[in-house]
């Protein structure tokens, strides 16, 4: 169960109400985000929920029934739109692309892509700075000093950054520069990373986990929430199954399904999803066809000579092509 606490309630009225909640049985969390505050109620009992309902410093209540609460679809209906400032805003009434290396490398590689999106008319750029690779001999990515680097040019050029935070330390050096916060699978249940994203005014993109289940995804995406920010954007990128003949399994699926179970928004990783560049189109062509409210989209100058995932990297012509395709698909779909 959620309560929506009206903005003005005293203490008296929340005391009121805790003790309300403790009296079903019912186990609540206070949680206070950049936006509102709430009680997140969890217990067997049936009750009668007018009750709770009626009582002073209430703006809303609702029974969830899903383990995770405050993403759910079931309490709030309307969809959630991330606004990044500049008419930037990734939402379910458009098509978010971000595209960009898998790895920042260089001044001038960001100034390319830079110029390539502008040309695009994409807002939002990709890449790592903090990249976490299989093996501790591969490139690790430039670090803060690449971050910022990679800011000021983006921020002279009115392009936003998703960049990926691997460590709860990172966070508070990488914010200024930061206008996403990208969690990556391999850390889609650090729990103590994403409890610290969620003290952040920032929003955060939060991968699904390479064995993770949808119902995990949402979970981690509520561990977000209740630490404080509602900022969240729900990331399919593929899942490792038996399969071997592409790098991970992409679990279109779980498109529509996050979409009806979730008010986030849902963007796809096809790039990582299949791995493999000559169907990386085709299946970001997919994606949108599946609803996809956004994608992140591994583009480079030249792939052969980029620092990481070049295998699934996009070079700009191909980019392009996939960039007015998505379009046709994006109206045959959303009419
Ligand atoms: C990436 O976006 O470059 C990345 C490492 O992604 P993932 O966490 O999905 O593997
Ligand atoms: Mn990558």
């Amino acid at each position: 169960m959620i309560i929506q606490l009206k903005p003005g309630l005293t203490e008296k009225e929340k005391s009121a109400l805790l003790e309300a909640v403790a009296h079903i049985g019912y186990k609540a969390s206070e949680v206070q985000t950049q936006f509102r505050q709430y009680l997140v109620c969890v217990g067997k009992t049936e009750f009668d929920i007018r009750r709770l309902g009626t009582m002073p410093g209430v703006d809303d209540i609702h029974r969830v029934s899903d383990p995770y609460k405050l993403v759910s679809r079931k309490w709030r209906v309307e969809d959630t739109a991330i606004d990044l400032g500049d008419g930037v805003v990734v939402d379910r009434q458009r098509l978010s692309i971000m595209a960009g290396p898998c790895s920042i490398e260089s001044e001038e590689q960001v100034e390319k892509t830079v110029e390539h999106l502008l040309k695009n008319g994409i807002r939002i750029m990709r890449g790592g700075v903090y990249k976490p690779r299989s093996s501790p001999y591969s490139f690790r990515g430039l670090g803060l000093e690449g971050l910022k680097m990679w800011s000021a040019i983006a921020k002279r050029n009115g392009i936003k950054i998703i960049t990926e935070v691997m460590h709860t330390e990172q966070i508070e050096a990488m914010e200024p520069y930061v206008d996403i916060f990208q969690v990556g699978a391999r850390n889609a249940q650090n729990f103590n990373l994403l409890d610290a994203l969620g003290e952040v005014d920032k929003p955060v993109l939060l991968k699904r986990g390479m064995s993770g289940t949808i119902e995990e995804l949402l979970q981690a995406a509520e561990y977000v929430f209740s630490n404080g920010n509602e900022k969240i954007i729900l990331c399919e990128r593929g899942i490792r199954t038996f399969e071997t003949a592409s790098r991970n399994t992409f679990d279109i699926n779980a498109i529509p399904i996050l979409k009806e179970k979730s008010h986030l928004p849902v963007v796809a990783d096809p790039s990582h999803g299949i791995g493999v560049r000559r169907f990386v189109a085709d299946i970001a062509l997919a994606c949108v066809a599946a609803g996809a409210d956004g994608l992140l989209l591994e583009v480079h100058e030249t792939p052969e000579k980029a620092a990481s995932d070049g295998q699934q990297t996009l070079n700009f012509q191909e980019a392009e092509r996939l960039y007015r395709k998505v379009e046709a698909v994006r109206k045959a779909v959303v009419g």
